[in-house]
């Protein structure tokens, strides 16, 4: 109960998409940021006792609703047309506005500034290029450079200027040190990003390997038994029938030897494109090997199945193919189809369709036989 309303209240401050939240979680953590550094900077002017009360009050009501205004533009989407949907250099550059002119109040304890610098330049970590980065830290070692100066001169004595000296050269080596590593840092995410699609694109390309004939671009013996052995369970859980086809080419080693081995392979490219095109969106149709093809009828009862496959033997028989030389190839199929029978093997219904094959060459090719 509890968990879940917390739930509620972090997809509503949130919002549920991935990549919002990811971007509004680091902002979140921002403003956690800024809403403890408030209390750090008021008793830092409260302990200085120099009446800087109605500058620390605006500086307060800037710094929540710059934060704010930052909020809403991610959350409401209005980030998105930006070419930084995450508003990260934004973000960082307001928040070193806000450390910068929080040091010209703190007085004694500015020294606490350069931590809460350190942690802002941090958040650029996991999103800046190297060159946002370098400039990120010019923006920063200029401004504070010029809040220095101008505290140096004008108030000496809580702002010394040899003070002063001392922290713009720790800044001026700290920043640069920063701006490295945060460099270093995107060279190496960019490179793993990069490694990432590589391995994906090659991992779509072994899957395209593994489960494709070469030659036909049909789903080959493999993913064919996968797809079967899927139809079989679905068929138990939801008690429908299926139906398996093994289909022939006719005399096709007349084919290869009239025209070549190429123009054979053209015929089965031909006969690949043409039957699973006389088929259903759902039936599939695979390579089996060699001259032999395979089909799955899923959620089909023998009377649309014989339909399905008596189409594709016409229109096989009814394909001209071009074999080059001005020659052309026309071939038939002999099928075997069959239902399968609830509660048996597949491999017992494959050799049923198989059989049934045999039965329609034997009566004279170019038909399908049923079982
Ligand atoms: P049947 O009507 O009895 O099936 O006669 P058939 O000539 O088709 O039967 P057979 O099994 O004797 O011949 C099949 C031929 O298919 C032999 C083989 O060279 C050819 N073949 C198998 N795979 C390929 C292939 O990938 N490309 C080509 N071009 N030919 C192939
Ligand atoms: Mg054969
Ligand atoms: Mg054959």
């Amino acid at each position: 109960m509890a968990m879940s309303s917390i739930r509620r209240l972090g997809d509503l401050w949130l919002g549920t998409e991935p990549t919002l939240r990811l971007r509004l979680r680091q902002t979140s953590l921002a403003m956690a940021l800024m809403c403890l550094s408030i209390p750090l900077l008021h008793y830092a002017v409260d302990l200085a006792n120099d009446g800087g009360r109605p500058l620390l009050w605006a500086w307060t009501a800037v710094s929540l609703g710059g934060m704010a205004l930052v909020y809403a533009a991610i959350r409401s989407g209005w980030s998105l047309r930006l070419a930084d949907p995450s508003l990260t250099v934004v973000q960082i550059a307001f928040a070193i506005a806000a450390a910068a002119t929080g040091y010209a109040q703190a007085g004694p304890l500015r020294g606490a500034v350069f931590p809460v610098l350190t942690l802002i330049l941090m958040f650029g970590m996991f999103q800046l290029r190297a060159r946002g980065a370098y400039v990120l830290s010019l923006f920063a070692l200029t401004l504070f450079g010029m809040v220095m100066a101008y505290m140096a001169g004008r108030r000496p004595a809580a702002y010394p200027p040899a003070v002063e000296i001392g922290h713009f050269l720790m800044l001026a080596c700290m920043l640069p040190a920063i701006a490295t590593l945060t460099a270093r840092l995107s060279r190496i995410r960019r490179r793993l990003s990069d490694q990432r699609e590589e391995l994906a694109r090659a991992l779509a390309q072994l899957q395209a390997i593994a489960t494709r004939d070469e030659l036909t671009g049909l789903p080959n013996r493999r993913q064919m038994q996968a797809l079967m052995d899927q139809e079989l369970l679905r068929s138990q859980r939801h008690s429908h029938d299926f139906c398996v086809a093994i289909l022939d080419l006719d005399h096709f080693k007349r084919v290869n030897d009239e025209h070549g081995h190429a123009a054979g392979d053209e015929v089965l490219r031909a006969f690949a494109r043409t039957g699973q095109a006389a088929l259903r969106a759902t039936d599939v149709l695979a390579r089996w090997g060699g001259e032999e093809f395979l089909v799955l009828l899923p959620d089909t009862s023998m009377p649309p199945a014989l339909a399905g496959m008596e189409r594709l033997r016409q229109h096989i028989a009814a394909l001209r193919t071009d074999v080059g030389d001005g020659a052309s190839v026309m071939v038939t199929v002999s099928i075997g189809l069959t239902g399968h029978r609830r509660g048996d093997p597949l491999a017992e219904t494959l050799e049923r369709a198989d059989r049934l094959l045999y039965q329609a060459k034997s009566e004279g090719r170019d038909r399908i036989c049923i079982g």
